[in-house]
C-alpha cells in the first residue's frame, strides 16, 4: 500500500517465544525485506493524539510522528465468572487432555483452557489447537475412545508472501537444521533443535517438507511414550 510501517515490540525477536531466537530473527528478516522496520527490545512510552495521527515516543527516545498507531499487546482471559462458580482455574480454566475440568460435567476448549497434560502445563491458543480440543471434548463427552495425539502447538501465520508453519517448541538456546531449500530464499524447512534433540519444525512456503519433518516428530512422541507406558508397567520390586 505504499506506506511506511515500524513495528515496536517489547521482545527481543518477532514470535521469539514461539519459534526461538534463529527462527525469530529469520522473521525479522522476512519484514525487512518487505520495507517494515522492525523495532525489537522497546516499549512505548506515550501515544499523544493529533490533528493528522499520533506522536508516539519509544524507551530509546525516539519520536515518531504517525498516520495511524496499531496497539497489539496480547489478551489475557477473563476468569472472574469462571472462579466464582468454583471451577478450578491456573491462568485459564483448568482441564484434563481430554477438556474434563474440575467437575466432571463441565468440559473446556480452545483459548480458555489451560491444559495439565503429563508433559505439564500447557496454555496453547491457535486455532488448529482449538479445533483439536473440540473434537478431543466431542469424543470425550460420547464416551468414545480419544482421537489419536494432537499437533503439538501447530499454527501456521501468512506474512509478506509467505505461509508459515510451525510446531512443537523452540528453546532460547535452541539452533535449526535446515532440510530443505534455502533461507535467503525465503522457501525452507527446518527443525528446531533445543539440547540435541529435535522439539520442533518450521516451514517457510513448504507444506510438504513440513509434513515429513512433523511426522518425525510424532514418531518421536510415540515412541517415547511407549517407553514411558513400558516402563510403569514394569512390577515395583
Ligand atoms: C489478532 C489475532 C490473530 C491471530 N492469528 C492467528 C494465526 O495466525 N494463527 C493461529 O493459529 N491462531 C491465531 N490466532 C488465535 C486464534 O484466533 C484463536 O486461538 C482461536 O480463535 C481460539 O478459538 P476459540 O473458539 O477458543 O475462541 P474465539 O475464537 O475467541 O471464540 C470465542 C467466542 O466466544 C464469544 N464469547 C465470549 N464471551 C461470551 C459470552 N459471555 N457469551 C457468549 N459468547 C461469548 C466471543 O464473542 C467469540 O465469538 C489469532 C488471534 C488473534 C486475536
Amino acid at each position: 500500500m505504499g506506506k511506511a510501517v515500524r513495528v515496536v515490540a517489547a521482545d527481543r525477536g518477532p514470535m521469539i517465544g514461539a519459534v526461538g531466537p534463529v527462527l525469530s530473527a529469520w522473521i525479522a528478516r522476512l519484514h525487512e525485506r518487505s520495507g517494515v522496520v522492525v523495532d525489537s527490545g522497546l516499549t512505548i512510552d506515550s501515544v499523544e493524539e493529533g490533528p493528522t495521527g499520533a506522536t508516539v515516543r519509544t524507551s530509546d527516545g525516539n519520536v515518531h510522528e504517525v498516520d495511524v498507531a496499531v496497539v497489539g499487546v496480547g489478551v489475557t482471559r477473563a476468569l472472574e465468572w469462571i472462579e466464582k462458580s468454583g471451577l478450578a482455574t491456573d491462568n485459564g480454566l483448568l482441564c484434563d487432555v481430554d477438556g474434563r475440568s474440575s467437575d466432571p460435567d463441565v468440559f473446556g476448549a480452545g483459548d480458555i483452557v489451560c491444559r495439565h497434560s503429563p508433559s505439564g502445563r500447557e496454555e496453547i491458543q491457535h486455532w488448529t489447537a482449538a479445533m483439536d480440543s473440540s473434537m478431543r471434548v466431542a469424543h470425550a463427552l460420547m464416551d468414545l475412545a480419544p482421537p489419536p495425539p494432537e499437533l503439538s502447538a501447530y499454527f501456521w501465520s501468512d506474512q509478506h508472501g509467505c505461509r508459515l508453519q510451525f510446531t512443537g517448541s523452540a528453546g532460547m538456546g535452541s539452533t535449526i537444521a535446515v532440510v530443505h531449500g534455502d533461507l535467503d530464499a525465503y522457501e525452507f524447512a527446518a527443525e528446531v533443535v533445543t539440547d540435541g534433540v529435535v522439539t520442533g519444525a518450521f516451514a517457510s512456503n513448504s507444506p510438504k517438507q513440513f509434513m515429513r519433518s512433523l511426522q518425525r516428530l510424532h514418531q518421536q512422541q510415540r515412541d517415547a511414550a511407549s517407553v514411558s507406558s513400558s516402563e510403569s508397567e514394569r512390577p515395583v520390586v
